[in-house]
């Protein structure tokens, strides 16, 4: 195949796909770590890291040797046989969690569904309420993935226009709202579903105290705690996972991204038997869920997590970096916030042109929602890597 340049793998994408994204006109043609080449050659620092799914950093060899290592043996079974990944994949999750089982999925957008479907039949089994009438009440400006059933909780227009009719049963409250929460509960509903820190939404964290009153809230009124960790999972935040930071533990965890070590889908909803027991032969399922290549990259990337301590370097270098972001003077920037390396700038207007800078000065950012940017690095980006960040960042921002 010839080789194409930036701009013409820009058009060719364009002519051919549906415009259901507006990318930033870089072109990945390479990447190693925090680094990303062009097709010119051009290299760039990820800041991005795909959405949390490179907390490894592109490429890490030792899940990359997991890969072919595994390429070698086999890739997929199906469900409808064992695998010899898949066991020892699901009790590391559980080792990670405290929690006793997993159900494998693929997408984030199918765990969320697993754990919606988890809910309402745990809510007709356990709870007795009537199938038919569970309800789950979910947050508003949420982030849980692009399904019918998904879409149906949003408040995003742009997500939503011209794909209903909706999905009832979804009830929404402001996010950190403990008041709107407790007028919301009512017998019939099965569940409380959360992202501990909102990415999507422009890093928003809820405030100090919600997370654990609203875990007690729960319990209280027997409503299970689904946190959607999708995003803030596996040490992005500082911790293992960012329900930790208020000290939660919730009942049922969502997991994506981070989970396939930056190289394949694999997703997961991690919970006690007493609830994910609900699932029979035949009530949910996956070809690809659970399947050997992902878990071996999966269980690569568990163990490279715990043995490097990545809850550790993530909260320090996500300190540094936040110190070196907030010397940044520019009278636009209203608030730098975030935990670990999920940090939010959030600015006056809309960030576009900001990130058009940071892009030409060699930092891959987004803005989200209009006027906050994200940064996100893969944890494993070093000191020095952070220095030469910050210098390119304060270039573009001042
Ligand atoms: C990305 C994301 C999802 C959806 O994951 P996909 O793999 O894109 O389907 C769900 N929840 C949160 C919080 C996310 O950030």
């Amino acid at each position: 195949m010839e080789k194409l340049s930036s701009q013409q793998i820009i058009e060719t994408t364009e002519k051919y796909g549906a415009h259901n994204y507006k990318p930033k006109e870089v072109v990945f043609s390479q990447a190693g770590g925090v680094e990303v080449t062009n097709p010119e050659g051009r290299l760039f620092y990820d800041m991005l890291s795909a959405y949390s799914a490179h907390n490894f950093g592109h490429r890490h060899p030792e899940i990359i040797q997991a890969l072919k290592d595994q390429l070698d043996l086999v890739t997929l079974s199906s469900r409808a046989f064992y695998n010899d990944m898949l066991g020892p994949w699901m009790k590391k999750l559980c080792d990670f969690t405290g929690k006793s089982m997993v159900l494998p999925m693929n997408t984030g957008t199918e765990a969320v569904e697993t754990a919606l479907k988890t809910a309402r039949r745990w809510g007709n089994f356990v709870k007795k309420v009537p199938d038919g009438r569970q309800e789950i009440i979910c947050c508003e400006n949420n982030f849980h993935g692009r399904s019918i059933s998904i879409i149906s909780m949003s408040n995003d227009e742009n997500a939503r226009e011209g794909f209903g009719p909706f999905a009832p049963g979804f009830k929404s409250v402001p996010y950190g709202d403990y008041a709107a929460l407790e007028r919301a509960i009512t017998p019939d509903t099965c569940a409380f579903l959360i992202e501990p820190i909102q990415g999507e939404a422009g890093v928003l964290i809820p405030p100090g105290g919600f997370m654990k009153k609203a875990y007690e809230l729960c319990k209280k009124h027997n409503v299970l705690f689904i946190a959607d960790e999708v995003q803030t999972g596996f040490a992005r935040t500082g911790t293992m996972f960012a329900c930790q930071h208020e000290g939660v533990e919730p009942d049922i965890y969502i997991f994506g991204k981070a989970l396939g070590g930056g190289v394949l889908p694999i997703s997961a909803v991690v919970a006690n038997e007493d609830i994910l027991g609900v699932f029979t032969p035949g009530s949910h399922g996956s070809t690809f869920g659970g399947n050997p290549l992902a878990c071996a990259v999966s269980l690569k990337a568990l163990e490279i997590l715990e043995r490097d301590d990545y809850p550790k370097q993530a909260k320090e270098k996500g300190e540094y970096f936040i110190k070196k972001l907030r010397e940044i003077k520019n009278g636009d920037i209203i608030e730098i916030r975030g935990r670990g390396l999920l940090i939010g700038v959030e600015f006056k207007e809309n960030a576009a042109p900001y990130v058009k800078k940071l892009i030409e000065n060699g930092i891959l950012a987004k803005e989200t929602h209009d006027c906050t940017i994200r940064f996100a690095p893969p944890i494993i980006i070093t000191y020095e890597q952070l220095d030469d960040a910050c210098e390119r960042i304060k270039k573009a921002l001042e």
